[in-house]
């Protein structure tokens, strides 16, 4: 069986430890290849490779790392096909969708391609008799990412092609789940003509996290996970001075308002709770239907829900393929008992689908769950999974209370045709991402991506602007030539401007 190794320095590396982990193929439930567990000496030999390369990488042209960032853009452009197949063997999802996160990913680059453009500083003629003032950014040297199961390339690629044109190096360490991807991405990296030790990827578990979170010099983090790690995860690094951004979980509403157009809607809801199998820190989890909006959306959600094809990633026919392990399917699946024995109605149950041929994979169907409430687990957990459940509200002002009243505060829809309702409601909302008949409202690679409350942890949201702040630190410079001007002359008192 093949073993997913590490890659340090330049070079696929074996581990100084011997655990590893399975990745399965979450279509038919068998265990593709193991992958090693690092251990702390397997991500401190990485970080020194980072270290070593920064010297020279921190100090290479702009135009030398931007050349590397136009060359990978054409290489994931050339490999789009077989990284999709790698993500969709490991992930599960369909092979259209994996090229969506491609796409989404390959943007980040693309804003990397201008990082000339992003870190241009400032110039100040003369602020004092002789004196000018100028600051530019420098970048912060090794920079650790972590990133989540459900988008094994794009989210690895909000963070290290900025960080890396910003002139730091940087150590991945992926999902253990589905590790290919970012091996892929090495190989093109190197290929594109980047010094080894500028992008180094360790594979493992809380280990390898702790490891790199511990390590002296690794100088900021960058996180993405679900909540309780992301808490754990900046906590644990700011605590030792690192610059740390921590994204969490979710539970997304897209609130319905009677004046919307209710077809639209429901097909708008349907792919985002349901796409990737609900597996997206964006997918809409929640309905909250307005008035008497609830009763016509419904059937018309059951009816979409009801015509989605599952199936394994591979098989073009597929919309909808299966969850990341036998414990989500489970988890899932638990989620719709608990609503029903909590009082709600499950109008479209999900556990009982099987998938010819696949019957050991790990699927489970498409779940519509109604007259939910907060207190219900279904509503106040994040299940991450195709369950959809909808919510009934009186007005928009109860919509925006009971989403505000979440704890987590990513992303959130209206669907209107009121403009001044559709201004109120994302002004009122407390939410980092906010979509206007748009389900789905994950900012282009020139905005930063980030939600609030308990869905991130840390002043900065990732990559766009915000990303280059993260990555860099500022530096202003007052400068002046003496012989220009000798008269002035220092005083012990503060200096002013004069
Ligand atoms: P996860 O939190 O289990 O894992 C994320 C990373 O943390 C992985 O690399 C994992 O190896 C590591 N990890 C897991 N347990 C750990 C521990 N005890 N100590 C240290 N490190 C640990 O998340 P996941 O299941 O891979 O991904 C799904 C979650 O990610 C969902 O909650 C989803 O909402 C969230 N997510 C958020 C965003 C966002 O932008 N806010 C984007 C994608 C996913």
């Amino acid at each position: 069986m093949k073993t997913i190794q590490h890659w340090i320095d330049g070079a696929f590396t074996p581990a100084g430890s011997t655990r590893t982990a399975p990745v399965w193929n979450p279509a038919t439930g068998e265990r593709q290849a193991e992958v090693l567990l690092a251990e702390r000496a397997d991500v401190d030999a990485a970080v020194s490779a980072a270290a070593r390369a920064f010297d020279s990488w921190g100090d290479s042209s702009l135009t030398k790392r931007t050349r590397v960032m136009f060359t990978l853009r054409e290489l994931l452009v050339k490999h789009e096909d077989e990284l999709a197949r790698i993500i969709a063997a490991e992930h599960g999802k369909v092979i259209e969708d994996a090229k969506g996160e491609i796409v989404r990913g390959r943007e980040i680059v693309e804003f990397a391609c201008g990082i000339t453009s992003a870190l241009k500083g400032d110039y100040s003629d003369q602020v004092s008799s002789d004196i000018d003032s100028f600051s530019y950014r420098q970048p912060l040297g090794v920079v650790g990412g972590i990133t989540p199961f459900n988008f094994p390339i794009m989210v690895p690629l909000w963070m290290h092609p900025i960080a890396i044109a910003c002139g730091n190096t940087f150590v991945l360490k992926p999902s253990e789940r589905d590790p290919s991807a970012s091996n892929f991405v090495a190989e093109l990296y190197a290929e594109a003509g980047l010094p080894g030790g500028v992008f180094n990827v360790v594979h493992g578990d809380k280990t390898a996290v702790d490891g790199l979170l511990e390590n002296a010099d690794v100088a900021a983090v960058s996180f993405v996970g679900s909540t309780p790690i992301a808490k754990y995860v900046h906590e644990r690094a700011t605590a030792r001075g690192k610059r740390v951004q921590a994204l969490g979980g979710a539970k997304n509403h897209a609130v319905v308002l009677p004046d919307a157009d209710l077809d639209f809607a429901a097909d708008q809801l349907t792919a985002a709770a349901y796409g990737s199998a609900g597996q997206r820190c964006m997918a809409v989890s929640a309905a909250v239907a307005v008035g008497d909006a609830g009763d016509a959306l419904v059937p018309v959600l059951e009816k979409k829900a009801r015509a989605i094809k599952v199936g394994p990633g591979d098989d073009p026919a597929s919309e909808m393929g299966p969850v990341i392990t036998a414990q989500a399917r489970d988890r899932v699946a638990n989620y719709v008992a608990g609503g029903a024995g909590q009082g709600a109605r499950v109008v479209v149950d999900g556990r009982d689908l099987t998938v010819d041929g696949h019957e050991d994979g790990f699927f489970v169907g498409p779940s519509l769950i109604d007259h939910v409430k907060p207190g219900m687990g279904v509503y106040d957990d994040e299940v991450f999974g195709p369950l959809l459940v909808v919510v009934r509200s009186s007005s928009v002002e109860e919509a925006i209370a009971l989403i505000n009243a979440n704890p987590y505060g990513n992303g959130t829809a209206v669907f209107t045709s009121d403009g001044e309702a559709a201004r109120r409601f994302h002004r009122g909302v407390k939410v980092g991402m906010v979509g206007v008949n748009v389900p789905i409202p994950v900012p282009m690679s020139h905005y930063s991506f980030g939600g609030w409350k308990d869905s991130l942890f840390g002043e900065k949201h990732i990559h766009g602007p915000e990303g280059v702040d993260f990555y860099t630190r500022a530096k202003v410079i007052t400068s002046r030539w003496p012989h220009v001007n000798r008269s002035v002359e220092a005083a012990l008192n503060f200096p002013t401007a004069h």
